[in-house]
This record gives C-alpha cells, sequence and structure tokens, in this order.
C-alpha cells in the first residue's frame, strides 16, 4: 500500500501509520504517524520517561541520566553522568524529595499517565 508517496511499510518500525475513518466522506483516512509507545522506565523512579535504555538520556521526573547502571551494580558510584551519585543513593533521594538529588528539583515534572 501506499500513502502519500511512502510504502506502509518503509515507515520506520517503531512508527505506524494511523487511519481514522472520516465520518464525513466515510472512508478511512491517514491522519498522521505517531511514534508507537514503547518506552523503557527509568532506572530511578521507575516511570515510563526513556524511548531508549541505557542510551543516556535525561529522566524528566527524577533527573536521573540513564547511563545503563541497573540493580545489579546500583550501588556503584560511576563517576560519569550522574556524577558523585550512584542509582541506589538517586533513588532514595528521589523517594525522600522525588527527584535523583535535591539539587534537581527545580527541574523535575510529575510524570505523564502514559508513563506510569
Ligand atoms: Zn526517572
Amino acid at each position: 500500500m501506499r500513502f502519500g508517496g511512502l510504502k506502509a511499510e518503509s515507515y520506520p518500525s517503531r512508527l505506524r501509520a494511523v487511519f481514522r475513518v472520516n465520518p464525513l466522506w466515510l472512508k478511512s483516512v491517514q491522519i498522521g504517524v505517531e511514534a508507537e509507545a514503547v518506552r523503557f522506565r527509568c532506572p530511578c523512579c521507575g516511570y515510563k520517561t526513556l524511548e531508549t535504555a541505557g542510551a543516556l538520556a535525561l529522566c524528566p521526573v527524577c533527573w536521573w541520566e540513564d547511563d545503563g547502571q541497573e540493580d545489579e551494580d546500583a550501588a556503584e558510584v560511576r563517576l560519569t553522568v550522574n556524577g558523585q551519585l550512584s542509582l541506589d543513593e538517586a533513588r532514595t533521594h528521589f523517594a525522600l524529595c522525588g527527584a535523583a538529588h535535591p539539587r534537581f528539583l527545580p527541574h523535575v515534572r510529575k510524570p505523564l499517565l502514559s508513563e506510569l
């Protein structure tokens, strides 16, 4: 099938064409392409805020930068993107104040419904 010059199967695998029936025209029309809701949980706050795991993305809910640290090495201080913070410490801070570190509080936001 072709839509707007693009073959449907040429869309990136994480995108899908969206079709709705337009009641005025009584036919199916493509209204856009939306990203599928494939998200990864932040290892610190646990909300589904990350598009890719371990890709150094900054979580908007807790401000932890996902460098791939997980449960197995959560106590380790990597001294990289999260500075002196270990994942364990960041999780404790998040539980206590709602951010990976209190200094990040001005930057964080509440999780969206879609991130629960
Ligand atoms: Zn987070």
